[in-house]
């Protein structure tokens, strides 16, 4: 899978395959897709959620540009797959991941435990409204679609820091890069992208 990915342009970095090579991915999927763990698909998980694909996993990783030491925040925990692949590339840092379903949440940290990341706290919330209480970080990193930027993780990010966020409607986003400098906010458009929605009081109004 990892050579696939760099092979087609979405593992850049050494630091990123090294990172790849390393999760088990079949530890995030239900058991029944533990067959198609190494596939380059999204796999549906409990509540009606999935866990991304991993070439979006990868881009989103390089696009983030993560160091060690580093501070992050993810929105949207999933399967906790891209917290583990966050948490290889910080190193010494922190991962702190928010999911609005308890449930999930749960299954993640169980998962992450067992695949030996000490560095990621795993929280229940909405996430529309960042993490107050660890902020500010160096990265976020947005893994549900937003109707626009959500001005609390803008507040929530270090000058300096760098955030990835996909924002757009309910099926389709692009994939924006927000970088603080002096500031300002700059935005790049990476291309389009498909989400499951960003719910909560700064996302979209939509049951789930
Ligand atoms: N990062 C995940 C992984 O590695 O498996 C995949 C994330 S999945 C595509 C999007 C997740 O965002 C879902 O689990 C969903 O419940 C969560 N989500 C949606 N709105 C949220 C919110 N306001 N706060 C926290 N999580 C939210």
């Amino acid at each position: 899978m990892v050579a696939d990915l760099k092979a087609r342009g979405a593992i850049r970095s050494p630091q990123v395959e090294a990172a790849m090579l390393h999760v088990p991915r079949h530890l995030f999927v239900p058991e029944r897709c533990r067959p198609l763990a190494y596939r380059d698909s999204p796999l549906p998980i409990a509540a009606g959620q999935t866990i991304s694909a991993p070439h979006m996993v990868a881009m989103m990783a390089e696009a983030l540009d993560l160091r060690p030491g580093q501070r992050v925040l993810e929105v949207g925990t999933g399967s906790g797959y891209n917290a583990a692949v966050m948490a290889e590339l910080v190193g010494d840092g922190k991962v702190v991941t928010i999911e609005r379903h308890p449930s999930l949440a749960e299954e993640a940290a169980k998962a992450l435990r067992e695949a030996g990341y000490d560095n990621v706290r795993v929280v229940v919330g909405d996430g529309s409204l960042g993490f107050e209480e660890e902020a500010p970080y160096d990265r976020i990193s947005v893994t549900c679609g937003a109707p626009e930027v959500p001005g609390p993780l803008l507040e929530q990010l270090k000058e300096g820091g760098t955030m990835v966020v996909p924002v757009g409607g309910l099926t389709y986003q692009s994939l924006l890069r927000v970088r603080k400098r002096e500031g300002r906010v700059e935005t790049e458009d990476l291309g389009p992208v498909v989400f499951v929605p960003l719910l909560g009081e700064r996302g979209h109004r939509r049951s789930q």
